[in-house]
């Protein structure tokens, strides 16, 4: 017997979250896009705070007798943010490098329809008209409503 997916809050998110991108990244090369993109604005991120985080450091070092009072971050936090970021950037290269290889891949246009019906299949457009009326209806309902009982 299948079992049920999880419902709880973060998963429901995730599911959410994972239609959306099968919905508005339907094809092949819009996944390849899509996902070297979201590993190089998390690096970016990442390297720009990590920075941050190391100029904030080595000011407090050179000027150890001033006040550090309405800082909210401590210099152990810091440090040990800084190792935990080093070891993200690190995984994050050997995801980009791997990445990097699924980029190389070309697919034809034939396949590219598959991936879109598929996708389509998948992740069904939630501004479709029965849809927003379903959705509507959800909304009105203080409790969520049970899956089985809508779908
Ligand atoms: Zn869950």
């Amino acid at each position: 017997m299948a079992e049920e997916p999880c419902q709880c809050p973060d998963c429901q998110r995730f599911y959410k979250v994972h239609d959306r991108l099968i919905r508005e990244f339907p094809t092949f090369k819009e996944q390849q896009e899509l996902n070297w993109a979201s590993i190089q604005s998390f690096r970016t991120l990442c390297n720009k705070v990590t920075n941050e985080l190391q100029i904030r450091l080595s000011e407090r070092e050179s000027n150890e007798n001033i006040s550090q009072e309405g800082e909210h971050i401590s210099d152990t936090e810091i440090s040990q943010a800084l190792d935990e970021l080093e070891s993200v950037n690190a995984y994050l290269y050997s995801i980009e490098a791997l990445m990097e290889r699924i980029f190389d891949i070309k697919i034809s246009n034939n396949l590219e329809l598959k991936f879109k019906e598929i996708a389509n299949e998948l992740a069904p457009d939630p501004l479709n008209m029965d849809r927003l009326i379903l959705d509507r209806l959800f909304h009105q309902t203080p409790d969520t409503p049970d899956k089985k009982d809508t779908i």
